[in-house]
């Protein structure tokens, strides 16, 4: 049995089947903006890895900071103990977000950060005498695989049919629909505010992705669909959960999403860029309220504590993703991205295949009319020298912010060809 026959049927890739396999490519190393496969092809990355590898792959600084970690250790448990990189991490995460977010949990994966934030929310309610299990999202919304972010995805999309009698029931608000670059329509918002109104003394939290909706969809929406969000939050006296797990650390062009729209919320979850795509290893964040109604409580603690909290590794080559992209000229890059992207990618707004085409930060979106066929597709896009992977109705490119523009054309230029064989 050689090694594809193996990996067919014997591994699990993400949402696939061992009986009816789709083909994968094996990749021999990384490095910059390109993918080695095994055969010797070089791909240009436009997915970053789902959002992770903003700084592209075998940076020298990150590989630097985890070998130099390693001599001095691997991982060491975080219960009663603390160590040099959670400290620094936590120092910084607590300085670059929004201020007020100053207490944080260390997690090992953005599932596991937006499940610490719904415990928050639980223990927060039932530590003020007041006990409160639902949350209130929009539809189109993805918060993770694991069964509590699960409850809060889009219930379509997030197949919760399947799970029924296992998953709890939230509450589900229409999806924004107004866009950013459109004029602000305060209906947008209505859905959402009845709700909330009408729910409002059993909400623990409202729980959404800033600006960007990720897996659930790749939409855009208006930043005063956020700040009424918050406002309506304020009211009624509901914590606000924001998931940057996609959006954070530079992607829209803020370094925060939630800065669009100059809010604070009251917990915040971080993940996929933390490390620079380097390990696994994500942050849910909340303000001294919050923490401490929620350690004045019956339970007196936060209920969480994964084996890896903290883990050392994951934390230096997250200190030095983080020094990377600060003092790195980021937002130049990501706004160089996004004016290529809008130029490169508007000729397809027309194209029969195409039902919308959007751009936002190092974002870029072509929706397209009928689903895409994705084994096809992939197999196109790896022949054109790229590395592009379609889902549904969507092709979409969120490049390393280091991506020089040639090869940025090149990713935008396939995507036409690729466009070309779907009429
Ligand atoms: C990817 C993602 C998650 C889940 O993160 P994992 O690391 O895959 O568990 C949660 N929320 C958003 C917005 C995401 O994009």
């Amino acid at each position: 049995m050689n090694n594809q026959q193996f990996d067919s049927q014997h591994i699990w890739h993400p949402y696939t089947s061992l009986t009816k396999p789709l083909p994968v490519y094996p990749v021999k190393r990384a490095e910059g903006v390109y993918l080695e496969l095994e055969d010797g092809r070089r791909l240009i990355d436009g997915m970053s890895s789902w959002w992770a590898c903003i700084h592209g792959y075998n940076v020298p600084e990150l590989n630097n900071a985890i070998q130099r970690q390693l001599q001095d250790m691997a991982h060491v448990m975080f219960g009663g103990i603390t160590h040099q990189p959670a400290i620094d991490l936590c120092h910084k995460l607590v300085e670059l977000t929004p201020d007020g977010l100053d207490r944080v949990f260390l997690a090992d994966s953005g599932s596991v950060a937006v499940e610490v934030s719904l415990k928050m929310a639980i223990q927060y309610w039932h530590s003020k005498g007041t006990p409160r299990h639902r949350f209130l999202t929009i539809r189109n919304g993805y918060h993770g695989d694991t069964f509590g972010a699960m409850s809060v995805c889009d219930p379509q999309g997030g197949m919760h049919e399947l799970y029924t009698g296992f998953l709890p029931e939230h509450l589900f608000a229409n999806a924004p629909q107004c866009k950013p670059d459109e004029e602000w329509q305060e209906d947008d918002i209505a859905d959402f505010a009845v709700m909330l109104a009408e729910h409002q003394h059993e909400i623990a939290a409202v729980i959404l992705e800033p600006i960007v909706q990720g897996a659930g969809g790749m939409r855009f929406y208006h930043p005063q669909y956020l700040r009424r969000v918050r406002e309506l939050c304020d009211d009624y006296q509901i914590l606000l959960i924001v998931d940057e797990i996609a959006t954070g650390f530079g992607r829209t062009g803020k370094l925060f999403a939630c800065e669009w729209a100059g809010i604070t919320p009251d917990i915040m979850c971080l993940g996929k860029a933390l490390t620079g795509g380097y390990m696994t290893l994500s942050a849910t964040l909340t303000t001294e309220k919050v923490a401490t109604t929620i350690c004045n409580g019956k339970a007196g603690v936060l209920m969480h504590g994964p084996t890896f909290m903290g883990n050392p590794l994951a934390c230096a080559v997250a200190n030095a993703s983080l020094d990377l992209l600060v003092n790195s000229p980021w937002q130049q890059r990501v706004c160089q991205i996004e004016k290529q992207l809008h130029e490169e990618l508007a000729i397809y707004r027309d194209h029969p295949a195409v039902a919308d085409v959007r751009v936002l930060g190092a974002i870029g979106v072509v929706e397209t009319r009928n689903p895409v066929n994705m084994a096809e597709l992939q197999a196109i896009f790896v022949e054109q020298g790229v590395w592009i992977r379609p889902f549904g109705r969507l092709i979409y490119i969120m490049p390393p912010f280091v991506m020089p523009s040639d090869e940025l054309r090149q990713l935008t230029h396939a995507i036409g060809i690729g466009l070309n064989t779907m009429i």
